[in-house]
């Protein structure tokens, strides 16, 4: 794995790991990413298998970074009508996310909190962008709170999640997802789980909402399982 193992050397991996393992209640340095929660991903033209599952956890999710005073961060693929991830254009995809269209609303039940920083992805005709930090103003809004690490859910694993992540990584974030607050495509079988395991072998940590946000009378666990 020459090109893991030389990625992992570029990238502040030691930094990343070490604070994302260090605690899992959010707090100072950390952010929510929320991504693409859109109607033409959970029911719409390009719907992600069990996607509305992903809603309520990450209303809980956004609940607990509100709470703490921490930042929200929605992102939405918002493509012009002709992009190049179309298959009228040759993509793999159909049309979907057309900026201001239903499709790329947020979907229905979704609760952002009102100081959430909408991110708008993948919007030049040309350029495909599955990544949130890939040509927006995500790595600057970021580094203007001083996050130093993202929690991340939403849609889909396979692809915006994954490209996210890794990107988040690269640029020196501790990444921790939310893994029952994601869900993947898998247009192979195992593609949602082959991008859990690359991100698992960047360093990214993995934690269920109620590890994060708190389960009821418990609390939040502060133990070890969440690794
Ligand atoms: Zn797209």
């Amino acid at each position: 794995m020459a090109v893991d193992g030389e990625l992992l050397a570029n990238t502040g991996y030691d930094i990343a790991f070490e604070v994302a393992m260090s605690r899992i209640t959010p707090g100072d340095g950390d952010a929510l990413v929320v991504v693409d929660l859109q109607n033409d991903f959970v029911t719409g033209s390009l719907a992600v298998p069990d996607a509305p599952a992903v809603v309520d956890p990450l209303n809980r999710a956004m609940a607990a970074f509100a709470a703490r005073g921490l930042p929200v961060f929605a992102t939405r693929d918002w493509h012009p009508p002709d992009h190049c991830s179309f298959r009228d254009r040759g993509g793999p995809w159909p049309v979907h996310c057309v900026a201001g269209t239903p499709g790329a609303a947020f979907v229905p039940g979704l609760r952002l909190p009102p100081d959430a920083v909408h991110i708008h992805k993948a919007t030049d005709r040309d350029t495909e962008a599955y990544s949130a930090l890939a040509g927006t103003a995500l790595g600057d809004e970021l580094r203007a709170r001083k996050v130093r690490r993202i929690f991340v859910g939403g849609l889909a694993t396979d692809y915006c999640v994954v490209n996210t992540v890794r990107d988040a990584i690269r640029l020196g974030f501790a990444v921790v997802v939310l893994g029952d607050a994601c869900r993947a495509v898998n247009v192979q079988a195992d593609d949602g789980a082959k991008a859990e395991a690359e991100m698992r072998r960047l360093g990214t940590a993995f934690a269920s909402v109620d590890e994060v946000a708190g389960a009821g009378p418990a609390g939040p666990t502060t133990g070890q399982e969440w690794r």
